[in-house]
């Protein structure tokens, strides 16, 4: 089956235009500085575009200041009519969206046709729907005197900077609940893969959302991206990334007074009890690890296996790790593509490379000859929980083991980074399962089970992996304000409380 043989085009003839997208036309960035898009997977750069420069910036969000009292006006059901369209546009184009992703990320077509794409349209649907859903919670007499009631109103023009790991997922998760509440929205992707999010933008377009309203500025973090989350027309910046870079993005934000959502890195526990199904943890491991070449902020990256399985369970995932398929992206076969760009890859061998002077490297622990980012699967144990490889962020394809004896000490262990993004427990016993899910500090706990997402339920960080939801209905809220609205009932020109101010007359 040749996978790739749907949805390809030819890039530079697409963005022949440039590759900012403001008030629904295609152009190029001004900032004079050339950036290329590069496959990962060959090395070769695939197009080269003029990043945005400030200039682009504040056209995109004055074109966004200018669509929002339309789409803000809007019904509802209007704003949930385009966006249905919208999802259609998407699911009409998916072939080319996963050819485009899988190109300038190197993700297995397998992974991007069958989990960013349909992800990103089930979450268009979602929206789509929940646009119809928006409502004040409470209405009624709480004085006594008056009627109270609850507003939820458009935040404004949102500004949104996403990363490259699932670029085409990450525009959908910032732009889909900002427009569905009524507000406009400028993104910034990464530097590295602009690709897809032109192309969601461009959709929005031919589903009838207005010109304006969705808006794409690709530039540098430091040049576009700082200039955008200090723009004084835009009332809110979300974030997903670092933790380094949302701590800048929350400073200037915070100067300007801005809401702010940050979702920021993750180093998600995996523990394994000692009566869990040793195979599903197994298997569950190696995909949560390996999904999207650990590049993933969810990924399983410390598995802590109660003793008596700990042998067996590192025995198995080698195994299974061994056998992965590692190479073109474009191959049906392909388990595991490359990382998005030499400088990452080097950065996982930098890490792994330090922590061969403290633990073992099981298997992996290199890089098969290619002109590409690849990396193979790599399984460390033996590491102090102190440990880098343990504690900091590797963002590859790298899963730590290391065993712990009682519940109290998995748990424990468990909670000690400074993260809490996600995590999973593994274990037959439901009281296990409660207790992890109640006592171990992250937005996600899944039980028996490793990386799945869903349009309905939150994803979003404690701690130092950030706050904010996306997806959900949660995440709709956030890009909402709340107004209370009192109207007094009385029509009594003195009222009782005046006397508080001027007692008597
Ligand atoms: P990654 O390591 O995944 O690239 P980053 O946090 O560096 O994560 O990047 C995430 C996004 O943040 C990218 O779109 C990047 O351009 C942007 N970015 C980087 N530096 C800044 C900055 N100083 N201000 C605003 N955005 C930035």
């Amino acid at each position: 089956m040749d996978l790739s043989a749907n949805g390809v085009f030819d890039v530079r003839e697409r963005f022949a235009a440039g590759a900012q997208y403001i008030d629904g036309t295609l152009c190029v960035g001004t900032s004079g500085r050339p950036h290329p898009v590069v496959a990962p997977a060959t090395g070769e750069t695939v197009y080269s575009y003029d990043l945005a420069g400030p200039g682009d910036v504040d056209a995109a969000v004055a074109a966004a200041a200018w669509a929002l009292p339309g789409w803000a006006g809007a019904t509802p059901g209007e704003r949930s009519d385009a966006m249905h369209r919208f999802a259609g546009v998407l699911a009409g184009r998916a072939a080319e969206f996963a050819y485009a992703e899988s190109l300038q990320c190197g993700k297995p077509l397998r992974l991007t046709t069958e989990f960013d794409v349909p992800g990103t349209v089930d979450n268009t649907a979602f929206f789509a729907g929940a646009a119809r859903h928006l409502e004040g919670r409470a209405a009624g007499e709480y004085s006594g005197d008056h009627t109270s009631y609850v507003r939820r109103e458009p935040v404004g023009v949102v500004s949104s900077i996403t990363p490259w790991n699932y670029p085409l997922q990450m525009a959908a998760w910032k732009v889909l609940p900002a427009i569905a509440a009524g507000n406009t929205i400028v993104l910034k992707p990464a530097e590295l893969t602009p690709l897809t999010s032109l192309m969601f933008a461009e959709a929005a377009t031919e589903a009838g959302i207005p010109a304006g309203v969705v808006n794409v500025v690709a530039g540098a973090g430091k040049e576009a991206g700082e200039h955008l989350v200090g723009h004084p027309d835009v009332a809110m910046t979300s974030f997903t990334g670092s933790t380094a870079v949302g701590r800048r993005v929350a400073e200037i934000a915070t100067g300007t007074v801005k809401r702010l959502h940050l979702e920021l890195g993750g180093k998600a526990p995996f523990v394994v009890f000692d009566d869990a199904d040793l195979e599903a943890a197994v298997h569950g491991a190696v995909a949560g690890a390996l999904i999207n070449t650990g590049q993933d902020c969810t990924a399983a990256t410390r598995a802590y296996v109660q003793r008596p399985l700990y042998d067996a369970f590192v025995a198995g995932v080698a195994d299974l790790f061994s056998g992965i398929r590692v190479g073109d992206p474009f191959d049906a076969d392909t388990d595991l593509g490359p990382l998005v760009s030499h400088a990452q890859r080097d950065r996982v061998a930098g890490f792994v490379g330090r922590a061969r002077s403290y633990a073992t490297v099981v298997t992996g622990g290199d890089a098969p000859a290619s002109p590409g980012a690849f990396y193979r699967p790599t399984l460390v144990t033996g590491a102090a929980q102190d440990s880098e490889i343990v504690q900091s962020e590797v963002f590859g394809p790298v899963l730590v083991v290391l065993p712990f004896d009682s519940d109290d000490e998995g748990l424990a262990l468990a909670n000690d980074t400074p993260y809490g993004l996600a995590a999973s427990a593994w274990t037959r016993d439901v009281f296990r399962a409660g207790r992890a899910t109640r006592e171990i500090k992250a937005g996600c706990v899944w039980v028996n089970d490793h990386i799945p997402i869903i349009s309905e339920m939150p994803h979003g960080g404690y701690r130092a992996s950030g706050y904010g939801k996306d997806m959900s209905a949660y995440s709709l809220e956030e890009y909402t304000q709340v107004k209370h609205v009192m109207y007094d009932n009385t029509a009594v020109a003195r009222k009782s409380w005046h006397r508080t101010v001027f007692g008597g007359r």
